[in-house]
């Protein structure tokens, strides 16, 4: 057995019992509260490369990662540098400045999609952006999206398949109105066919189908190429665009993201997360002809009093700056050994079945024999079933985990050999932990 510890907690719980009288529920985004697996949730105080501290001063090494913007580690010293010397100048002006230019240039020149890029401050916000410009563009209301993906929290993206063989989405939040839950529809992934004779049927109202570079936010469901090619092939025929949400996959998949691994170029495309260097930072771009409808150019209004934040910039760019420059070859190495290690530990688990997916340096272990490619292929219950006993082991082994069965893990630059060799470890006795 690893070391195995009852974790303190002392702190962590101190604060949130203060946090629930200050913050609802006590966080600033409802899954960090450890709802699904149960517990305090730990307060982060400090971390370096792969690891992290808690309040507690327990050491963790960190696969959460902030949930995706960290893929150079915490506290890169190429980033630290960078936001240190920008913020000392100033933090914003409200007015341009050479730092978005830099940035802008970077990702323009990185992925061949994104013509033109306008920087915003979340994902959610460069989503919300470039529907507006897909439905000003083309002068249609309709959007579609696919079953388990996420694209921020924006009213008309909060939305569920309807009952039946209803396509139209309905509210997934209270809050939502039914009557813009109805300006979505909801398709399955990995569905040909739905996709298809939606598009033959409806396609003429769509005015953009959005889609995950890689669905990875139930789950990491990953798509066959020739999906993401019939996607592009119906939404031309419908004169609708398509938008890629590649604000997990952006820059951590390679310069070019899932539009390069996939072969598909997008009309639009959002940026988020691994953009802003662990600051927060979301960007649109795509097509010249389309992001022309953005104001000032066009009708399209969009607007932020921080974006293009010259701070966020500067770690924004210190980041790509540093996977252009071997840090992409070298996540592509850590994944592929943390792969490496982890798959055999997971064939080999007992108590029913765990299989490790992996796509780039995302992961996910999914409790069932073979990798689903849509949400109604995820066995859900049985995640849940086990999930809260996994996560807790691994806490205990000094291993933290995204705190739900339906979150990815990522790989880092900063993962060493050492620390692969601890996580397998740890992953080969939480799996033997939570067996039922
Ligand atoms: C995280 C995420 C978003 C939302 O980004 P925020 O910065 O959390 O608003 C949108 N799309 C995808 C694919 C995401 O993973």
């Amino acid at each position: 057995m690893m070391f195995s510890r009852a974790l303190k907690t002392t702190a962590s719980e101190a604060l949130f019992e203060r946090a629930q009288a200050a913050l609802p529920g006590g966080v600033s985004s409802p899954v960090r509260a450890f709802k699904h697996v149960g517990g305090t949730p730990l307060f982060m105080r400090s971390g370096a490369g792969a690891h992290v501290e808690d309040e507690d001063g327990n050491r963790f090494l960190d696969f959460c990662m902030s949930w995706g913007p960290l893929v150079l580690g915490h506290a890169h010293p190429a980033i630290v540098r960078a936001v240190s010397e920008t913020v000392a100048r100033g933090s914003t002006f409200g007015t341009p400045t050479a730092g978005e230019v830099e940035l802008a240039e970077l990702v323009t020149s990185l992925y061949p999609a994104a013509e033109r890029v306008r920087f915003v401050s979340s994902g959610t916000e460069a989503v919300m952006s470039a529907v507006r410009v897909a439905r000003g563009a083309t002068g249609r209301d309709l959007i579609v999206k696919f079953d388990g993906c996420y694209h921020g929290h924006a009213d008309y993206l909060l939305v569920k398949a309807g009952s039946g063989l209803a396509t139209a989405g309905t509210p997934d939040s209270a809050g939502v109105p039914a009557a813009i839950a109805g300006t979505t529809a909801v398709l399955p992934l990995a569905d040909l066919a739905a996709l298809r004779a939606f598009m033959r049927e409806r396609g003429r109202e769509v005015a953009a189908v959005l889609i995950e570079g890689v669905p990875a936010n139930s789950g990491l469901l990953v798509q066959e190429p020739a999906f993401v090619a019939a996607l592009r092939e119906e939404c031309t025929r419908a004169g609708a665009l398509l938008v890629l949400d590649e604000v997990i996959t952006g820059f951590r998949l390679g310069a070019g993201g899932a539009a390069a691994r996939y072969g598909v170029r997008p009309d639009l495309v959002t940026f988020g997360k691994v953009i802003g260097g662990g600051l927060p930072v979301g960007a649109y771009g795509g097509r010249a002809d389309l992001m022309a409808h953005v104001a000032p150019l066009g009708p399209v209004y969009q607007a932020g009093t921080l974006s293009g934040n010259p701070v966020a910039m500067a770690a924004g760019k210190a980041a790509l700056e540093t996977l252009r420059a071997g840090g992409w070859a070298l996540l592509d190495d850590r994944a592929r050994a943390l792969e490496a290690a982890l798959a055999p530990v997971c064939a080999a688990a007992p108590g029913g079945p765990a299989t490790l997916v992996r796509e780039g340096s995302i992961f996910w272990i999914v409790f069932q024999e073979r990798a689903p490619r849509a949400w109604g292929e995820v066995d859900a219950a049985a995640a849940k079933r086990r999930f809260p006993r996994f996560h807790r082991a691994l806490l205990e082994r000094g291993v933290y985990f995204p705190p739900s069965a339906f979150e990815v893990f990522f790989a880092s630059t900063a993962l060493s050999g050492d620390d692969i060799r601890r996580a397998a470890r740890a992953i080969a006795e939480a799996l033997e932990a939570s067996a039922p």
